[in-house]
């Protein structure tokens, strides 16, 4: 007898596995909302104790508090942020992938795992037009995804420079429009960002990147190491040039790097292929397959172009990983700032093997349909103003003459109300609605009551 390893009774183990497959089927689930802390409290109580308040009571709590105090983020009507509409097929195989106890961080421990994931990554590579030899790894997210580029970046930048830059501080160029995890990788490198301001529409041209090149000092033009364009932008959705962007790095001898996060799933759209067009030239890229590839969270896809530079830059050496660092297999930790890793991508690859690219493609164009009629919808509605024709699956507008307060105290009834979930945002420096499409079982009807509360 274990304290803590016996099987789990047979009620309990249904009672889970129950749950799980009824939450995997729900398309329209409760929308729900936090709670306070002190709320929780009295609620729950204190769940971790001496003696254990054992799993059917634990799960009780889940069912019945605690699972209900967080967001469902696959709720059609939850439009703010970026949202989550993730497969059956996904979800049912997460729950597979939680259960194999699967070490992906090598391939000696998870080859079978580290292959499909593989597979599922050179699907990426190829949207984005990336040679043969390119490769990477599912990383947590697109944070995790944009430090580790950026990272392999500076290493690049160094190695080149024979030593001459192993002290000095690094400059990282991006967009005014860039995601916040771009500041967050240069804090965390103690580099700089050469902030480019973004055009009328939030977009990073080539002339602006190469005006703000040409404005450095010679000793800051030396600190260049990345040039870090967005494809496309979390707030607006809109794609930067890239071929432009491509250029100016080619001029300058340093890396590319592409932040898809949220867009680069649109690589798999027909409709707004050229929109991407450069992105080929990318030494990294990035698409977070939690957003709009359908996928669970946590996953991020990594693609490096020259997969041995990442490998330079992030290897951990250690007496206690000697068999895997002396070997030439395969092993996903060394692509990225981690080491031992869930496989997450699994999940992803499992609804992609599927559903087959082709389905991926078609759904994607649906949200793109969505997106396009709710813009017209809002167009020809006397009390809102458009603010964006939008290039992907997000558009901004606002409710004509609502101060922030007032925009606030419509989310937060909407919310309260199980209407939907929908946030301000700020665009110009004025408070604004917007609306991210990535579910495409969002429906034209969803939408109207939206813009009806909003009367
Ligand atoms: C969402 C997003 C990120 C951050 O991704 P996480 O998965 O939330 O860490 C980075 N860049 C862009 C463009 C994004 O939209």
């Amino acid at each position: 007898m274990h304290a803590t390893h016996g099987q789990a009774p047979d009620e309990l183990t249904q009672a889970i596995v129950n749950y799980s497959v009824q939450r995997t089927r729900l398309d329209d689930p409760p929308l729900d909302h936090a709670m306070s802390p002190a709320e929780l409290t009295a609620a729950v109580g204190q769940t971790i104790t001496p003696a254990g308040i054992g799993g059917m009571e634990a799960l009780r709590l889940f069912v019945d508090v605690l699972a209900p105090a967080c967001i469902s983020v696959d709720n059609p009507r939850f439009l703010s942020f970026i949202p989550a509409a993730p497969t059956e097929a996904s979800l049912l195989f997460d729950m597979l992938v939680g259960a194999s106890s699967i070490y992906a961080g090598s391939w000696m421990e998870g080859a079978g795992a580290v292959f499909a994931e593989n597979q599922a990554l050179r699907w990426v590579a190829d949207l984005a037009g990336f040679p043969a030899g390119a490769g990477g790894v599912f990383v947590s997210g697109g944070t995790a995804g944009n430090l580790s580029a950026l990272v392999a970046a500076r290493h690049h930048w160094r190695s080149r420079a024979g030593g001459a830059h192993d002290a000095t501080r690094p400059l990282i160029a991006a967009s005014s429009g860039a995601h916040s995890s771009i500041k967050s990788a240069a804090r965390v490198m103690d580099a700089d960002v050469l902030r480019v301001a973004a055009d009328d529409r939030g977009r990073m041209t080539g002339e602006a990147l190469r005006a703000a090149v040409d404005s450095l000092s010679d000793v800051d033009r030396a600190r260049l190491c990345v040039i870090a364009a967005t494809s496309g932008t979390t707030n607006i959705g809109v794609i930067d040039g890239l071929a432009g962007a491509a250029d100016v790095a080619e001029a300058l001898g340093i890396w590319f790097h592409v932040d898809g996060a949220y867009g680069g799933a649109g690589l798999a759209a027909p409709s707004i292929r050229h929109l991407y067009d450069g992105v080929e030239r990318a030494d990294s890229f990035i698409v977070d397959p939690h957003k709009w590839l359908f996928a669970p969270f946590d996953c991020c896809a990594l693609v490096y172009r020259n997969p041995s530079i990442a490998k330079a830059a992030h290897t951990q050496h250690a007496e206690y990983l000697d068999v895997l660092t002396g070997s030439d297999e395969w092993n996903p930790s060394d692509y990225a700032h981690h080491l031992s890793r869930r496989a997450r991508g699994l999940p992803f690859w499992f609804s992609l093997a599927t559903h087959g690219t082709d389905a991926y493609s078609a759904t994607i164009e649906e949200t793109l349909d969505i997106t396009r009629r709710a813009t017209k919808l809002i167009a020809n509605t006397a009390y809102l103003q458009l603010i964006n024709e939008p290039e992907l699956a997000i558009v901004m507008f606002r409710r004509i003459g609502w101060t922030r307060a007032e925009y606030g105290a419509w989310s937060n009834k909407a919310l309260y109300d199980g209407i939907a979930f929908v946030v301000p945002s700020s665009w110009d420096g004025e408070t604004v609605l917007r609306f991210c499409f990535v579910n495409p079982l969002t429906t034209m009807d969803d939408v109207q009551v939206i813009l009806d509360s909003l009367a």
